[in-house]
């Protein structure tokens, strides 16, 4: 077994705390991987309180990982040791249906996530990223392009991928007014790689102190979601627009701003539903909702490429793991600048 040092969520109401544990020794196809940075995901924090159904304890979330590789196993053909490396929200999938063959494996019945998933083989939980070390199947690794800061590369492994597939899925580009609702992680993520795509990009935001920081993010307009007035200004404008909002809110304002047959894609998985929309705020007009979950691992590695042409990053907060749990009470009041990021350094000291 390889031994571990984490942060782990003991139950759904107590702070994280320090945790040694095992991982399993790197298998053939496993590369052995030193992490240096972990971004903090607020999907993390929806697990780790058991948001989405009661999770195993102890609970190791984060699946923004990016470190060095350790140590490879014998049919590893892609990576060698010393290289910088990242993983995501996945760590496994059957490879084998057509949800995988067309590199889609995050929408396999049996994708495996990077915590609180079975570990295939041995069934027992997968810890993440809030960690020292991880062992992943060389398929879920991808390669961080090495001009890119590491710390600020990290958050592109969820918050960077789940904003870009779903941006080259409904084939944003020139000529197209884009919103993004929420400017926390996902969404400045979205902004800078919407703006770097080409289009058009309004924030929808419900924090009055994010405008400049939008505009700085590259936003050309910022509109106030809570003015009702500024709200039915921006109606039928918007050719697409990607809600990353982690609460339950009303879609209808949103949906009115989109052109005839344009969609609202939803990346939020919030504790408890939206009230539902108005069907007839999608009956005229065409509009769609939708949903879009993370990137396969083909895309990922083409995000992580098109990042280091465009030397797109995260603004981030780095931090001693210690301030996780300030972290997390920070991001419940939408008060993140944009990403935090976990220096795994920290662990060493308990
Ligand atoms: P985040 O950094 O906390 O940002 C969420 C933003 O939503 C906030 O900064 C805030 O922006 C806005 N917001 C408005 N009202 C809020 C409220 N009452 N509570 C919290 N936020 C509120 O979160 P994130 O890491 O970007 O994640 C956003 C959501 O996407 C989460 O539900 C997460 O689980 C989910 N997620 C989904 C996927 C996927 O594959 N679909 C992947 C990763 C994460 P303003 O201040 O600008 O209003
Ligand atoms: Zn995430």
């Amino acid at each position: 077994m390889t031994h571990a040092s984490a942060y782990a969520a003991f139950d759904a109401a107590s702070p994280l705390k320090y945790w040694d544990f095992e991982r399993r020794d790197p298998r053939p196809d496993d590369v052995e991987i030193d992490i240096l940075f972990c971004g903090v995901c607020h999907s993390d924090l929806h697990a780790a309180k058991d948001e989405w159904g009661v999770v195993d304890r102890p609970f190791v979330p984060g699946h923004e990982i990016v470190g060095r590789v350790k140590s490879v196993g014998a049919d590893v053909t892609r990576f060698k040791v010393g290289e910088l490396v990242g993983v995501g929200c996945m760590v496994d999938s059957c490879l084998q249906c057509h949800e995988c063959e067309d590199g889609l494996e995050q929408y396999c019945n049996h994708f495996v996530p990077t915590y609180g998933g079975p570990e295939a083989g041995t069934g027992k939980q997968t810890y993440g990223g809030y960690s020292d070390r991880v062992v992943v199947k060389e398929h879920f690794v991808l390669k961080v392009p090495e001009t890119l800061d590491p710390a600020a590369a990290a958050p592109l492994l969820c918050a960077g991928i789940t904003t870009y597939s779903p941006l080259r899925h409904w084939k944003v580009g020139p000529g197209q007014r884009v919103g993004v609702v929420g400017l926390g992680g996902l969404g400045h993520m979205a902004v800078k790689l919407a703006k770097a795509m080409g289009a058009q990009v309004v924030v929808f935001t419900t924090s009055a102190s994010k405008v400049d920081d939008a505009k700085r993010l590259g936003a050309d307009e910022v509109v106030i979601s809570t003015d009702a007035d500024a709200m039915a200004a921006e109606a039928g404008a918007f050719d697409f627009i990607l809600n990353t909002v982690a609460a339950p809110h009303n879609l209808d304002p949103f949906i009115a701003c989109l052109k005839r047959d344009a969609t609202m894609t939803m990346l939020g998985v919030p504790a408890a539903p939206h009230p539902s929309p108005s069907v007839a705020g999608m009956i005229f007009k065409r509009r769609s909702v939708a949903g879009s979950l993370i990137g396969g691992i083909a895309e990922t590695q083409e995000m992580l490429d098109f990042c280091g042409v465009h030397g797109i990053t995260a603004d981030i907060e780095l931090i001693p793991i210690q301030e996780i749990n300030t972290a997390y009470e920070r991001m419940l009041k939408s008060d993140v600048k944009y990403r935090f990021v976990i220096d795994a350094a920290s662990l060493a000291q308990g």
